[in-house]
């Protein structure tokens, strides 16, 4: 999990120390500062995340491989929330920062839990338009038909199952085998 491996205190650089202490669902050991009561919550980061529907191109799905990947995953697009802007106007922004398309409509697709990275996820439907122009972050993208996507066993993967449901599709799952496969393939082979 991340975000337990935290050393100073955020407010005073003190160091902070495992201390337990009632709360209201009982005793509870968190990392706390003993010098000024910072308490280190560790509570999930929400992350955006959007299936790209491309309205000026059949309705294929954009899926895109992150520049810091190793293998040949791609993904939905993602993204934090900044400060001051809805959930909704936060994935319009990032896939427009991202991918250089345009958004027409957003729809919420669910919330999951992705807790390896103390995250949730807040999937989006997404249709956008325009010319595709890649953020530095990401390397590649592809077109996808509906029906030829295999979702990934986790996270992002269920919404994307859930949302290919809701357009009859039934979604198949990559297995163990292929998701390590695809992990360990070289970005420039193909
Ligand atoms: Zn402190």
């Amino acid at each position: 999990m991340t975000g337990t491996n935290w050393r100073w205190c955020p407010q005073c650089a003190s160091e902070l120390s495992p201390v337990t202490r009632d709360e209201d669902g009982g005793p509870k050991e968190r990392l706390r500062c003993t010098n000024c009561d910072f308490t280190h919550w560790n509570n999930p980061t929400p992350v955006l995340a959007a299936i790209v529907e491309c309205a000026d191109r059949d309705g294929q799905v954009l899926l895109a491989r992150n520049a810091a990947w190793a293998g040949r995953m791609f993904a939905l697009i993602t993204g934090f929330m900044e400060a001051g802007e809805t959930p909704e106007e936060g994935i319009a922004r990032e896939v427009l920062e991202e991918t250089g398309l345009a958004v027409d409509a957003v729809e919420l697709v669910g919330v999951w839990d992705f807790q390896r990275m103390n995250q949730v996820i807040i999937a989006y439907h997404v249709v956008a338009h325009g010319e595709i122009r890649l953020s530095p972050e990401l390397a590649e993208y592809k077109l996808f038909a509906p029906g030829d996507i295999v979702c990934w066993p986790g996270g992002t993967g269920y919404a994307m199952a859930k949302w290919l449901r809701g357009r009859g599709i039934e979604p198949r799952f990559m297995t163990q085998e292929q998701r390590a496969a695809l992990a360990a393939a070289r970005p420039d082979a193909s």
